[in-house]
């Protein structure tokens, strides 16, 4: 396992591929800074003795400690502890912890690379190519992004029948080498900062798309790979630190006529099995969601009690139902997760037949339960910071500058009538309310908030997940009886 400053200077050897603003940059750029705080303390926590077996896991392949953000789910106690992992390190950084997109990745891929030489009767070697990355992604313990959401051009339109073709990523040649594929993904967190981009389909596919059902992993700094960069940083303190200073950033991935070698390519023309890889990544992904909405919740309610605090309106009836609201959401997702992570088994929904076997034995989250958890606690996000606005007053929007509070001409101003309960010190309030404004009134706030409703797919998305999952046939059935009714 590797640690935080391996990790970066691992990084720092990368080719500049990374494109912000006009200028290229390295990944050694400062703004990078709150991006690696956030990363880099999933290498500080897994090397902790006291998180053994929780935050680290032991490989199926090679049977060494690796960190779980590499692991394989391969019990039901897997998906409990990654749920449980991802609730924690996001109280710990405030936020979204950024790595389970490669984990959640890789998961689906070890999946659907076995079924897809299943259907090839043996003439490709998807498997076994993914099986010795993801040895050596967990030996070197890397950190992988998911590139998913294509451009997708016309939303009702099927990849083969959009006018540009580049609207998903697909292949555009094969020789005996491997194959070029060309298109961009859109959104991607973190690949700036990643060891290796594992891409995957967006969406069900049928024959006429096969060129779009393509899987491979390449490094971040690959030829003809393009990163354009936005970094989503909080601003600058200079008098009075943030506890965690977290950062995160976003690229649009231009494959400019990537080659791609055969040893990296999981999955190439099957379509049916590309449709699957979309759905279950999705899945995976928002399982994760159990873990981190929840810690979003904790972050969420423990700001607002301390608003409530620092304005003296904690015993307000209208605060304690908004507490009740909060409790509620966060605690209903995590149970949601809880009880996908309880009913996981190696089966996905397949419309038609149901549950069925699928994969080599990995463990893959219940879906419905892994859905409504993710919708049900996505959709609260901006009900949430309706909240926190409500409790907090206009106070954090306008809160004066760092520099008013130590220049000798305004600081007693700026202390005095930015003071209101007695039972808070003066600092803590004003710190309080520049996390707030950092929250709910800054760019990198209203970038979370869009992340945590669309992160794994948009909240449609999930319902359509749920509605076609769901035995609604058996519920008619329940009321026919009761109702005394015959099947017409
Ligand atoms: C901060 C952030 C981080 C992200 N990180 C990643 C990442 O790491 N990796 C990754 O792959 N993606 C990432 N995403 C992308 C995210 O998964 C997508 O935003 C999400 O899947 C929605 O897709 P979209 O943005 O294309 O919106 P759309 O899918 O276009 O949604 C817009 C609206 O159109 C509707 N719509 C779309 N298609 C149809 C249709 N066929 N019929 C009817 N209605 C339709 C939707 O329901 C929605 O109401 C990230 C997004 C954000 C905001």
């Amino acid at each position: 396992m590797r640690t935080k400053k391996q990790y970066i200077e691992g990084l720092s050897k990368m080719k500049r591929n990374l494109f912000i603003n006009g200028e290229r940059i390295g990944r050694d750029d400062e703004r990078f800074i709150p991006s690696y705080n956030v990363m880099g303390t999933t290498f500080e926590l897994a090397a902790k003795p006291e998180y053994e077996g929780f935050l680290t896991a032991t490989s199926h392949l090679t049977g060494k400690k690796i960190n779980r953000f590499t692991h394989i789910h391969q019990n039901k106690e897997d998906l409990h502890k990654k749920q449980d992992m991802t609730r924690l390190y996001c109280q710990v950084v405030g936020g979204c912890v950024q790595r389970c997109m490669g984990v959640d990745a890789a998961n689906a891929i070890y999946t659907v690379s076995y079924e897809g030489d299943k259907e090839n009767k043996g003439e490709t070697q998807y498997h076994e190519n993914f099986k010795k990355w993801l040895e050596r992604f967990q030996t070197e313990d890397l950190v992988g992004c998911c590139a998913q959401t294509d451009v997708k051009g016309d939303r009702m339109l099927r990849p083969h029948q959009q006018p540009d073709p580049d609207s998903y990523v697909h292949v555009v040649e094969k020789n005996k080498d491997g194959i070029v594929v060309s298109g961009a993904k859109l959104h991607i967190s973190e690949s700036a900062i990643a060891d290796e981009i594992l891409v995957v389909p967006t969406r069900a596919l049928v024959e006429a798309d096969k060129d779009y059902a393509v899987s491979f992993a390449i490094p971040g700094d690959w030829d003809g790979l393009k990163h354009l960069v936005t970094i989503h940083n909080f601003r600058d303190r200079k008098y009075f630190p943030k506890g965690f200073n977290s950062g995160s950033n976003d690229s649009y991935l231009i494959f400019d006529n990537v080659f791609v070698p055969w040893e990296r390519v999981f999955l190439c023309g099957e379509y049916q099995h590309g449709g699957i890889l979309a759905l279950l990544f999705a899945l995976f992904h928002r399982h994760s969601y159990s873990g981190c909405k929840p810690a979003l919740g904790d972050l969420m309610l423990g700001t607002c009690a301390l608003a409530a605090d620092a304005n003296g309106i904690s015993k307000a009836k209208h605060v304690a139902s908004k507490y009740a609201e909060i409790i509620k959401v966060t605690e209903l997702g995590y149970a949601a997760g809880f009880t996908a992570s309880e009913l996981g088994k190696p089966e996905v929904y397949m419309p038609g037949k149901g549950f069925i076997a699928y994969g080599p034995g990995n463990y893959i989250p219940h879906s419905i339960y892994a859905n409504v958890g993710r919708c049900l606690t996505g959709e609260a996000v901006f009900h949430e910071m309706e909240m926190l606005a409500d409790i907090s007053g206009g106070i954090p929007a306008t809160f004066p500058h760092e520099g008013e509070f130590v220049n000798p001409e305004t600081a007693e101003f700026a202390k005095k009538y930015t003071t209101r309960s007695s039972k808070m010190s003066s600092e803590n309030q004003a710190q309080l309310w520049r996390h707030v404004g950092d929250l709910a009134c800054s760019a990198k706030g209203g970038i979370a908030c869009f992340g945590a409703l669309h992160g794994g797919g948009s909240p449609r998305m999930e319902e359509i997940a749920i509605t076609s999952q769901y035995d609604i046939e058996t519920r008619k059935d329940i009321v026919r009886k009761i109702a005394g009714m015959t099947k017409d």
